[in-house]
């Protein structure tokens, strides 16, 4: 390599993404095997940088840039601005990070009068060549010189209007020719300057151009969005292809495939093509393309060299991908090559098939997958049985059925998306502008364009339904509603669209939770003979208990048994014991809740046997079970007036005829009852006066409760116990152990042990039973941290209670923060995450590895997890690998997601 800022695709380091970009790197590589790719070269991303800051392109870039256009010109044996055989170049985007249509392409570079001739004499095809610098002049004058698409297109409708044509394809050359006309005076009127005919000068313009599409918003929005960091990808490549083209009559052609089927993972040929067209046209969706099934019959010859085109690129990638190329005059070209973004169903099938076809090792199969991208597997389906016509049907371009109110533009839909609304994007055909409304939106549905349109790609690699080409909905965007036959459907309306089936319908429709596949089984399985942390739930419920161990949860991490209490059937027996203002009204109540309590534990225990359960003591200040004090006072207020009501009813009844009574239960309404109820909720009242706090989540709360009301901590540990032993008698196989929340202080966790050896004495008596649990403490306050050692004297195990901790480190409250000033801290990047999703490591981490070397050194087999909502991120659990913790504990629908990651997490420290 002997140039600083520019790489022939013959001498590129194909490996070299950073510096030449995903395509730009590709294009060099597929050149190196032998692949027919047009000649180019690439400029690199370190240039885009220096552009960015510098503002010029400097005079050794602009010499490079010459000696690789005549090094194209040797390769093709045409010439730049050339009057016989012109060389047309594209200039196209390339970060090395792939961002689908984030950043700025042009084609038919090298047009101007003279090449035009030019291309009119060696092709004999004026409609081809119009067509070409039409197409030209309005992408450069979008893309280098900021004109609105709009200003063209008022023309190209006006001439198309005028002539009576409504596919474009019916234009003739003279219709184009007048359309370049109209086009280049656009360009003078908007810029006061002619189009730049020197085909040099349009190159540099058009590099330009690109470099700063880095620095558009629509590039840093994606970037933002997918926390592509400058570490990841830092500036955009720029790729100088000659142009072949697919548009040059019946023997040319264009095409986008996929090596695999993105959609379901199967192993077949996947694609489209457009016969006589340029590549944008399959993309765009502007006409609706054919399958390459019908490429085998139209052209089988090209048919054969596609297949042999995708088996070398697979072969060679070791990795499904996304190709584009193009026919020109019967020669296949390969344009284009990226790993294909793939929905979660088709990456683990293809995972699993390509390890059983020996194309890669299991490592490999899982390491290809984002834990984050199993989340789609856990989307709903729509229920089988719904009698629910299906109202259209377009192309099932991402799967997963979604429901939402129809909406006609991204701006509407990210406002409404931000109010918490359902929203389905409806639009004619999506462009990259319109990004911010696919992220607001459940699905997407588009009247025109294939499965591999913009709309499709993009739902796809965000896991969003998405339903395209629904040729029979006629969208109206201005009077806001679509119309299928004679069906109206307005903006606000219901729909449900089920991208699996490609099948729309009005209203809502029930859905089914998802189903674990075999392949996901398989999977999931390779993972687990990697993994070292143990995946554990974060569940309160027997019921979600065997959901996560369907998922495959090794255990239960965390049991927040505050969340049993606000069971409706408990809730009341919870506010006597609240109310009750001594010991004996609160035993009484807890008497009573005691049963409740110790059949919810058995049932946890059996759903998870044998893994063990954490069952957490109550936790949250007692207000919380309580209703508001504004609450109270409106009901007392209400059951006072009701008072009058009922004297008056009586009265009124009477004078009617003195033996009517009020229908059942209203005949059981008399004062006595009203009053009774008054006085319960005046107690209540008070007591919700009483407890009021004014920094709750660091007040009466967690052990405190314990320390105050022993009687409630012992009910729940007695229940826990007996559960546990009632198991044992019915021959359940369970591994219980016992939580202490809040804790500071060494002292604490003795007391409640002291408590847990006194019961676990009595219940191993009265059931006969020899007990085993462990006993153990969250650690979610600073001090727990810095007292670690003396906490694991007491301590069988510690489980970092992340949520508190990390409010505790950061002084922020877990309650405001991620409405308040924390989305501008991650937008103006003061915090690279929000702390309470992804661990923060530089400083709640410090703290966790203080905790873990005291807390071993004083106990070297204590056990130690995670149960905070960071256990469950993929990047949190590698951190957690790190510290060699030994579980990490998460929700239910995580778990999948926590599996791949915590062997994720142990590949990526061998790699490293
Ligand atoms: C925690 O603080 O991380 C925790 C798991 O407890 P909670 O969220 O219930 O306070
Ligand atoms: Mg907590």
């Amino acid at each position: 390599m002997t140039s600083v800022h520019c790489y022939s695709f013959l001498n590129g380091d194909g490996k070299n993404k950073a510096l030449l970009g995903g395509k730009g790197a590709n294009l060099c590589e597929m050149t190196k095997i032998g692949l027919n790719v047009p000649p180019g070269f690439v400029i690199t991303t370190q240039t885009c940088i220096k552009y960015l800051q510098t503002n010029t392109l400097s005079d050794s870039l602009i010499s490079e840039i010459k000696d690789q256009i005549r090094q194209i010109e040797h390769q093709t044996g045409k010439t730049f601005g050339g009057n016989t055989n012109p060389l047309l170049v594209s200039v196209r985007s390339g970060s090395a990070i792939s961002m689908p249509g984030m950043m700025d392409t042009i084609l038919n570079l090298g047009l101007n009068q003279q090449t035009l001739s030019a291309l009119i004499t060696q092709t004999k095809a004026p409609r081809f060549a119009y067509d070409a610098y039409r197409r030209f002049i309005q992408l450069f004058g979008k893309v280098a010189l900021n004109i609105d698409d709009e200003k063209f297109d008022v023309h190209f409708k006006q001439v198309k209007k005028d002539n009576g044509i409504i596919a474009d394809s019916a234009l003739t050359a003279d219709h184009l020719k007048k359309i370049s006309d109209l086009f280049l005076t656009v360009v003078e009127e908007e810029t006061g300057h002619p189009f730049p005919e020197n085909v040099h000068d349009q190159l540099e313009l058009s590099i330009k151009a690109v470099f700063q599409s880095w620095s558009g918003k629509r590039a840093i929005d994606y970037r933002r969005e997918f926390n592509i960091t400058p570490e990841m990808a830092d500036g955009t490549a720029v790729n100088i292809v000659t142009m072949v083209f697919g548009n040059m009559g019946d023997d040319s052609a264009t095409g986008v495939g996929f090596t695999r089927n993105p959609g379901t993972g199967a192993n077949e040929m996947y694609g489209e093509y457009l016969v006589n067209a340029q590549g944008e046209d399959v993309v765009a969706g502007i006409r609706t393309p054919k399958a390459v099934a019908e490429l085998r019959t139209e052209m089988p010859d090209l048919y054969h060299q596609l297949v042999e085109l995708r088996n070398k690129l697979e072969n060679h990638y070791q990795e499904v991908q996304d190709y584009e190329y193009t026919i020109e005059n019967g020669i296949l070209y390969c344009l284009q090559t990226r790993n294909g973004k793939m929905n979660a169903t088709a990456m683990v099938k293809t995972s699993v098939d390509m390890f059983n076809e020996g194309l890669i090792n299991k490592n490999q199969a899982l390491l290809r997958i984002d834990p984050e991208l199993l989340e789609q597997l856990l989307h709903p389906q729509l229920t089988l049985n719904h009698n629910v016509p299906v109202l259209a049907t377009g192309l099932p371009a991402s799967p997963g059925a979604a429901c939402g109110k129809c909406v006609f533009d991204a701006d509407t839909a990210q406002r409404l998306g931000k109010a918490g609304e359902k929203i389905i994007l409806l639009r004619e055909e999506t462009k990259p502008e319109d990004i911010h409304g696919f992220f607001a939106a459940q699905g997407i549905l588009t009247s025109r364009g294939g499965k591999t349109s913009h709309a499709a790609v993009v739902a796809r690699g965000m896991g969003k339904a998405c339903i395209a080409g629904a040729e029979d909905i006629v969208i109206d965007i201005k009077s806001r509603h679509a119309i299928v036959g004679d069906i109206h459907i307005r903006e606000g309306d219901i729909i449900t669209i089920d991208g699996s089936s490609g099948h729309i319908y009005l209203g809502k429709i029930p859905t089914t939770p998802p189903k674990f596949s075999a392949e996901l089984k398989t999977l999931l399985s390779w993972a687990d003979e990697i993994s070292e942390l143990h995946v554990y739930a974060n569940v309160d419920t027997p019921e979600n208990a065997i959901i996560a161990a369907n998922y495959g949860a090794k255990g239960i991490g965390l049991c927040r048994t505050e969340r049993m209490f606000n069971a409706h059937d408990r809730l009341p027996l919870v506010i006597d014991m609240i109310i009750s203002d001594n010991k004996e009204d609160r035993e009484a109540a807890l008497v009573k809740l005691f049963p409740i309590q110790r059949d919810d534990f058995k049932q946890l225990f059996e759903a998870m046997s044998p893994y063990p359960v954490t069952v957490r003591l109550l936790d949250p200040p007692m207000h919380e079970f309580l209703p508001s004090e504004q609450q109270l006072q409106d009901e007392i207020e209400s059951l006072k007036k009701y008072i009058t009501i009922i004297k008056a009813q009586k009265i009124t009844l009477e004078s009617i005829s003195p033996n009517t009574t009020l229908p059942h239960p209203l005949d059981q309404l008399n004062e006595e009852i009203i009053q009774e109820t008054i006085s319960k909720k005046i107690t209540t009242l008070k007591k919700v006066r009483d407890l009021f706090e004014v920094n709750p989540m660091l007040g009466h709360r967690g052990v405190r409760l314990g320390m105050s009301y022993p009687e409630i901590y012992q009910m729940q540990i007695r229940s826990i116990l007996e559960a546990a032993a009632l198991c044992i008698k019915q021959g359940t196989p369970t591994k219980p152990q016992i939580m202490v929340p809040q804790v500071i202080t060494a002292q604490e966790l003795t007391k409640v042990k002291e408590m847990v050896a006194e019961i676990k004495q009595e219940v191993e008596s009265q059931f006969k039973v020899s007990l085993n649990f462990k006993f153990g403490t969250m650690i979610e306050t600073v001090r727990a941290c810095t007292r670690a050692a003396s906490l694991a004297e007491f301590a069988e195990f510690f489980s970092f209670g992340t949520n508190d901790l990390t409010q505790a480190t950061f002084s922020f409250s877990r309650e405001d923060a991620e409405n308040k000033f924390l989305p501008l801290y991650e937008s103006a990047e003061i915090l690279q995450d929000n702390p309470f999703e992804v661990l923060d490591t530089k400083g709640v981490g410090e703290l966790m590895k203080l905790t873990v070397k005291l807390g071993r050194e004083a106990r070297p087999d204590i056990s130690i997890g995670i149960c905070g909502e960071q256990g469950g991120h993929p990047k949190s659990i590698r951190f957690c690998h790190a510290l060699k913790l030994n579980y990490v504990s998460c929700s239910a629908p995580r778990i999948p997601i926590a599996r791949l990651a915590t062997a994720h997490a142990k590949l990526l420290e061998e790699n490293s």
